[in-house]
């Protein structure tokens, strides 16, 4: 099947007992058994549920995986990706990553004995040079948010099979219509579904896919023991998202590579940080691996002054000032204060995350609008 119908149909099937064409919302903590022991296949709603169920198995389809597992959030389900790992057990990590995903790391594993390693991730050879004997997992997000670095998957998937290590891709950025991890040799791929997936803003989702069973296993254990499972209403939402993604991305693109060119021509823009640029330092990379660069970007000011930042970040109106990405509509936003704040300046500066970067979330709208949105608010 091509994307368009997977994406339509995937994880569809008429509900058997009405004939519904839209999976219902099973709002159902628990499900009565005929005998002890004897259902349906669903004892308890934290464990499975069909809404879920149905989510998941599209999710599956949409990356090119056998097994897709939802949860609550997205740092949800990187958290159930870090408890596979035992104190003594090492995690690369890239240098500049989602502020939440640091956090997770440094302020709640690392206190079990977990041990975190960041290191620009854009040269494998950073990668390669912290590879130890007790290596266990590399996590990489490419694009990276919100300095848009890449990371070579492929590669990367051929150095940690070599270490003995799980590669997890965080593909949020990207969404599944640009990029599919696990077609490179990633073994896990992670999504916020809260973004592009839902992509209408209306929901905090998180996923997993993988192909190897026992991997699904383990990780489908900690999902019902740790129990960070999206409600069914949730589900619901990211699978009708799922059904305009590739409508979505389309012109997430399109609206994407209009805006980052004109902020790249602007005269009061120093700097615009967009991996469709041909002069982007993995141009090569993303063009191999991503069907297009998306609607995400960062831009920094000729005038970096706090207040001319503020100034322009205050000024937009149909780009509204706000955490979050993916949605239908435009969104600007200030890492540094906003969702980078959580961690710390100096290692923010160290990775080239300035006090003046402006990131966007480029929406659905009509590019020339937003163009003379931005155009008024840079001044
Ligand atoms: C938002 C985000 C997350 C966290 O997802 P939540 O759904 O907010 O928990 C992880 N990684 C990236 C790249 C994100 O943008």
């Amino acid at each position: 099947m091509k994307t368009a119908t997977t994406y339509i149909h995937a994880g569809a099937t008429p509900d058997p007992s009405t004939g519904a064409i839209m999976t219902p919302i099973f709002q159902t903590s628990t499900y009565v058994q005929e005998a002890p022991g004897v259902n349906k296949g669903f004892e308890y709603a934290r464990s499975q549920n069909p809404t879920r169920q149905a989510l998941e198995t599209a999710l599956a389809a949409i990356e090119f995986g056998k097994f897709g597992l939802a949860f609550s959030s997205g740092v949800a389900a990187t958290d159930a990706v870090i408890k596979l790992l035992s104190p003594g057990d090492e995690v690369i990590a890239p240098h500049d990553m989602y502020g939440g995903t640091y956090r997770l790391f440094t302020k709640v594993f690392a206190k079990f004995g977990i041990v975190f390693k960041y290191v620009d991730t854009a040269s494998i050879a950073n990668i390669e040079a912290v590879i130890t004997p007790k290596t266990r997992l590399i996590w990489i997000e490419t694009p990276t948010n919100p300095l848009m670095n890449i990371t070579d998957i492929a590669a990367t998937a051929t150095i940690a099979k070599k270490a003995g290590a799980l590669l997890c891709v965080d593909n949020t950025f990207a969404s599944p219509y640009l990029q599919n991890p696990l077609t490179l040799g990633a073994d896990i791929v992670m999504h916020s579904a809260t973004k592009y997936l839902g992509g209408h803003s209306d929901v905090i989702q998180g996923c997993l896919v993988m192909n190897d069973p026992s991997l699904r296993d383990q990780l489908y254990f900690i999902q019902k023991s740790c129990g960070a499972v999206p409600g069914p209403m949730d589900c619901f939402l990211v699978l009708r998202g799922i059904k305009t993604l590739h409508l979505r991305m389309q012109r997430h693109c399109e609206n994407g590579e209009k805006i980052a060119l004109f902020l790249r021509n602007h005269p009061s823009v120093s700097k615009v940080f967009w991996c469709g640029f041909n002069d982007h330092p993995n141009y090569a990379v993303a063009k191999q691996q991503m069907k297009g660069f998306g609607g995400m970007m960062s831009f920094e000011l000729k005038n970096d002054s706090p207040e001319n930042v503020k100034r322009v970040l205050s000024s937009t109106h149909l780009f509204s000032l706000a955490e979050s990405l993916g949605g239908v509509e435009s969104l600007i936003n200030h890492p540094s204060s906003m969702t980078h704040a959580s961690i710390p300046r100096e290692e923010r500066l160290k990775n080239g995350l300035t006090d003046s970067l402006i990131r966007l979330s480029v929406g659905v709208e009509d590019a020339d609008d937003l163009i003379v949105d931005l155009n008024a608010a840079i001044g």
